[in-house]
C-alpha cells in the first residue's frame, strides 16, 4: 500500500499532522457507520485545520516570512487557530476580520481577542468585505510593512501551501483501513471551502494503488455550492499536477448532501441545538453546531436513507471548542 508520493509527504510537518484514531458509532446512529476523530489532532483548532496549517508552516518557515494577513469572519475558526499555530513559531499575524453583527466578545471573537494584540486586528465593514484580499494586500504592500517578509493566507486558509497538509487525512484513513481490517466504500465529509474534501479526494488518488475498491465521497456542504467546489477541485487539481503526475482515479465518485438543519451557513436555530445536545448523549461527541452537528445530521439521515453493504465513514473535523459561544442557546 503506498502513501503520499515523497514529493507531497516532505512539505509536511507531521508532528503537526498526527495519526487520529477510527471506531464504529453505536448501531442505534446508523448501521455501520465508523467515525474519524480529527477533533483529536489539537485542543484547540479544529482539526480539519491543524493538517492545512501542517503544511503551511512549513511553507512560511520555508521562505522565512515574518508577518502572515489572515482573513475571516468574527467566529472563524481558521483566525483563532491560524493565531495560536503563528505565534507559537513566532510570525506576526495580521487578522483582517469582518465587522461582526453581535458585539459581545464570546465564543471565538473572544479567544480571537485573547490571541491577538488589538493592533494586529483590523475590522473590515461589512459592506466592503467582497474587498478584504485586495485591502490586506495593500496593507502588506505599505510602507508600515516595508522591508518585512509577508504572505496573505487566503479565508479558511484556502491555497495550494495547504494542500499537502490536507492531504494526509487519506493517507492516514487507509492507514487505519490497514490496522481495522475495514474498508470504507463511503466517506462523510464537510465542506467549508473545501479544501479539506479536496485534500482527501487528490489524497486518495495519489495514495491508492491502482484496483483499490470502488468508493463514495460524500460531501456536506456547508458554506459552498457543488459548481464552485467542482471548479476548486480542478484547479487544485491543475496545480497539483505541476508538482506530481496525476492520474484521474475513476473509482472515486463523489455526491453532495446539503444540510436540512438551518442550512444557511451561520445560521441557527433551536433543532440545530436540539441535535447537538442528542448527539452528544447518544455518542459521547461534544460537536460543533456551525459545521459538525449539521454535517453529522445529514450523513446519519443520508446513511439511514441509503444503507451501504459495507462500512461508512463520517469524518469529524470539528472542535468542541465550536461550543463556547452558543452556552447561552445551548441551556436554554
Ligand atoms: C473550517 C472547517 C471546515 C471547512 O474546511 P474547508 O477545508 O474550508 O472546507 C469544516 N469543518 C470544520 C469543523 C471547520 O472548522
Amino acid at each position: 500500500m503506498k502513501g503520499l508520493p515523497d514529493s507531497v509527504f516532505k512539505l509536511v510537518d507531521h508532528s503537526l499532522a498526527k495519526p487520529t484514531r477510527v471506531y464504529k458509532l453505536p448501531s442505534s446512529e446508523a448501521e455501520n457507520l465508523w467515525i474519524k476523530r480529527e477533533d483529536e489532532l489539537s485542543s484547540g483548532v479544529s482539526g480539519s485545520k491543524l493538517r492545512k496549517y501542517a503544511s503551511v508552516i512549513p511553507f512560511l518557515k520555508k521562505h522565512k516570512i515574518e508577518s502572515v494577513a489572515m482573513i475571516g469572519g468574527p467566529n472563524s475558526n481558521n483566525l483563532i487557530g491560524l493565531a495560536q499555530l503563528l505565534r507559537e513559531n513566532s510570525i506576526s499575524p495580521i487578522a483582517f476580520i469582518r465587522e461582526a453583527a453581535d458585539l459581545q466578545l464570546r465564543g471565538n471573537a473572544l479567544l480571537l481577542d485573547m490571541l491577538l494584540a488589538r493592533e494586529e486586528m483590523n475590522f473590515i465593514p461589512r459592506d466592503n468585505w467582497d474587498a478584504v484580499a485586495t485591502i490586506a494586500k495593500q496593507f502588506l504592500d505599505s510602507a508600515a510593512m516595508k522591508g518585512k517578509r509577508s504572505h496573505l493566507l487566503h479565508e479558511g486558509c484556502f491555497g495550494f501551501e495547504a494542500l499537502p497538509g490536507a492531504m494526509t487525512l487519506a493517507a492516514d484513513l487507509l492507514r487505519n483501513e490497514r490496522e481495522t481490517g475495514e474498508s470504507f466504500k463511503r466517506i462523510y465529509i464537510d465542506c467549508g471551502t473545501g479544501l479539506s474534501a479536496i485534500g482527501l479526494i487528490l489524497g486518495l488518488e495519489v495514495a491508492l494503488e491502482s484496483g483499490a475498491i470502488e468508493r463514495e465521497i460524500v460531501v456536506t456542504l456547508i458554506a459552498e455550492d457543488q459548481s464552485g467546489f467542482l471548479e476548486k477541485l480542478e484547479s487544485m487539481r491543475f496545480a497539483l499536477n505541476k508538482v506530481i503526475q496525476l492520474s484521474k482515479h475513476e473509482k472515486t465518485k463523489i455526491r453532495f448532501l446539503h444540510t436540512r438543519l438551518s442550512p444557511k451557513f451561520g445560521s441557527i436555530n433551536k433543532s440545530l441545538f436540539d441535535e447537538c445536545r442528542l448527539i452528544a448523549k447518544s455518542t459521547g461527541i461534544l460537536m460543533d453546531p456551525t459545521y459538525s452537528v449539521k454535517h453529522y445530521n445529514a450523513a446519519k439521515h443520508d446513511c439511514r436513507e441509503f444503507p451501504l453493504d459495507g462500512s461508512s465513514l463520517f469524518v469529524f473535523n470539528g472542535s468542541a471548542l465550536g461550543l463556547l459561544g452558543f452556552q447561552d442557546k445551548l441551556s436554554t
